[in-house]
């Protein structure tokens, strides 16, 4: 029998089809084989990123201090979804139509001056840098434009999961309106916690640690990784601070290097599994106007890419998993 699962932390509804159902292994061969390391081509980050700061870098980025070389840097997107403007983000209604001018922005992050880098095998002081500009870019655009509602930072890897640079690097966009996936995670977390008077991701840590057939893959002092129990996606995997914050730029110094311990050791899982799949990470955070909430909970969702969405998602928004994520957790932390 299939099992139907709803997602406890937004409204979305998946299909373990368990007829179908396949190991997690099985995708190892249908993904993306990387030949980075063996044609090296021009590339336009590090030519970009490694040109004198000036006008080129948005942030000079977190600088080395033996060397005085740079370890991260924040350049502008060549060709912006969203840009920064003078004018007001006019709201006009005609009719039924809903109309805003496209204010927002739009970023690069340069994870590093390596262009051969991944993240499972990055080192750790580098993705500490990494993690330490995330937090930077947060703490500008909460401080600035008020027109900007939300900003989200995500990683494209492979060019199945769109990135056209190979060089490592992440992105951010700021929009003037709340995400519907972000509204939907928000109303589903107010709801609990009216009802419950605490954070239902806190609440979801603890009931994971005592789960019957553990969803865990990995936990340090302060982080917490585990396959959650509505995956979308086979090997879906998410990222939580096991204490209760909504900001992301709020993460203490040993929460930074206890989140690159989590993220190198769950990338390095992923690729003794399925192989340096191409991949998206989505970074959630509460809205640039509400840091200190506390029914929300930042987290980092994890998607490989082994499947496609179909006739049946997208007519539905209903995903069908072919992987459950209790299998999914135990080969991933296995590998780990
Ligand atoms: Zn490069
Ligand atoms: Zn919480
Ligand atoms: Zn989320």
């Amino acid at each position: 029998m299939s099992e139907i699962r709803k997602d406890p932390l937004s409204y979305t509804w998946v299909v373990l089809a368990t007829e179908r159902a396949k190991r997690p292994h099985a995708f190892r061969k249908r993904t993306e084989i990387k030949e980075r390391r063996a044609k090296p081509r021009p590339c336009p980050l590090c030519e970009e990123a490694g040109l004198p700061i000036k006008e080129y870098a948005i942030w000079p980025g977190v600088i080395d201090k033996k060397t005085g070389t740079w370890k991260t840097r924040v350049l502008p997107n060549k060709y912006p979804a969203l840009r920064p403007g003078l004018e007001l983000a006019q709201t006009e209604m005609d009719a039924i139509f809903h109309l805003l001018s496209g204010v927002g922005g739009h970023e690069v992050i340069v994870e590093t001056p390596r262009h051969e880098d991944v993240l499972s095998v990055m080192p750790l002081d580098q993705m500490e840098a990494m993690i330490r500009t995330y937090c930077q870019r947060y703490r500008y655009w909460r401080s600035s434009d008020p027109r900007i509602a939300y900003v989200l930072i995500f990683k494209n890897y492979g060019l199945a999961a769109g990135a056209s640079l190979e060089h490592p690097h992440s992105q951010l966009v700021a929009t003037p309106i709340i995400p519907p996936r972000i509204f939907e995670e928000l109303t589903e977390a107010k709801k609990y916690y009216e009802l419950n008077k605490e954070c239902i991701y806190c609440k979801l840590i603890e009931v994971e640690k005592k789960a019957e057939i553990s969803r865990v893959i990995l936990e340090n002092d302060t982080m917490f990784a585990l396959c959650p129990f509505a995956s979308r996606f086979p090997c879906e995997v998410s990222i939580l601070p096991k204490r209760h914050s909504a900001a992301f730029e709020d993460i203490t110094q040993r929460e930074v290097s206890d989140l690159a311990k989590i993220l190198s050791g769950v990338f390095k899982g992923v690729d003794a599994v399925l192989g340096d799949p191409p991949y998206n990470y989505m970074i959630h955070v509460a809205p640039l106007r509400t840091p200190g909430l506390l029914y929300y909970h930042w987290h980092i969702e994890i998607i490989p890419r082994l499947t496609m969405p179909a006739g049946f998602e997208w007519g539905t928004d209903i995903y069908i998993n072919v992987v459950s994520p209790e299998e999914a957790a135990r080969a991933l932390r296995e590998a780990e």
